[in-house]
């Protein structure tokens, strides 16, 4: 019994997306219809090309991440450093953040470098993701990313000065579709948690109306005897 439920849940969950996906993409489609039509009839003016491009990047952009949602496991699961990770993704985002006047700050627990076992551009991708995100909020603050060690746990924060989120949004916030943004899809928490339960790991938030919101991601850790530079470092006994 409990297996069908789970199996119905899913259905329900599919069927979801489906019509999700199918409802996003038919508002770009139907303004790319109506004014290649005015095209057709000689009625064509030069700022429609302008609409028609943003409409069509709409839709490639939801297809682009359905895609990164659905992907087969094609990658390979490794020991990786999470500070290095969290580095690569920084530096990756660094010109973004600067032109809203805000800067990342990261703090890496210090005493010990921290482990994980996973696919490396899946967690690249929920660091895109989350700091992204803490940008789009923000506007001449900081972006602080903490890593320490909890419970034979790496907890990851990413923790920001924007908007912040009120208690009725809060609730919605990682459903399929569900954006405040103009240029949102309402997809990035989503394949965040995706990837994050793949990896045996959590998500929580916490969020204070005009103050900020703290991301926080908990994965378990890999002892540092087992990572790739102490396997390294390690005499051979034949
Ligand atoms: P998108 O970024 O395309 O809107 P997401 O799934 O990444 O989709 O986020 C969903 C919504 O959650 C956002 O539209 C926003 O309202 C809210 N949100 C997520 N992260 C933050 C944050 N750091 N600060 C404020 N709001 C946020
Ligand atoms: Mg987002």
């Amino acid at each position: 019994l409990e297996k069908e439920m789970i199996r119905s849940e899913k259905l329900n969950i599919a069927g979801q997306l489906a019509a999700g996906i199918a409802h996003e993409i038919k508002n770009p489609l139907t303004a790319i219809k109506g004014f290649y039509k005015l095209f057709k009839l000689n009625m064509g003016k030069e700022f429609y090309y302008k609409i028609i491009d943003d409409e069509l990047n709409r839709i490639e952009q939801i297809a682009n991440e359905f895609l990164a949602l659905s992907k087969p496991h094609s990658n390979v699961f490794e020991v990786h450093s999470i500070s290095k990770i969290i580095q690569e993704v920084k530096t990756l985002l660094e010109t973004e953040a600067i032109l809203k006047g805000n800067e990342i700050i990261t703090s890496f627990q210090k005493s010990d470098e921290l482990f994980i076992y996973c696919e490396e551009t899946k967690m690249k991708q929920v660091f895109v993701n989350l700091i992204k995100n803490a940008i789009e909020a923000t506007t001449n603050g900081h972006i602080i990313i903490t890593t320490k060690l909890r419970d034979e746990n790496v907890e990851i924060s990413i923790q920001d000065q924007g908007c912040g989120i009120s208690e009725s949004i809060l609730k919605k916030v990682g459903e399929p579709f569900f954006t405040t943004k103009e240029t949102g899809t309402g997809l990035g928490l989503l394949i965040c948690d995706k990837i994050i339960d793949t990896h045996n790991g959590t998500r929580t938030i916490e969020s204070q109306e005009g103050a900020g919101t703290k991301v926080t991601i908990r994965f378990p850790r890999v002892p540092n005897d087992l990572s790739p530079t102490s396997i390294e470092s390690q005499p051979l006994h034949l």
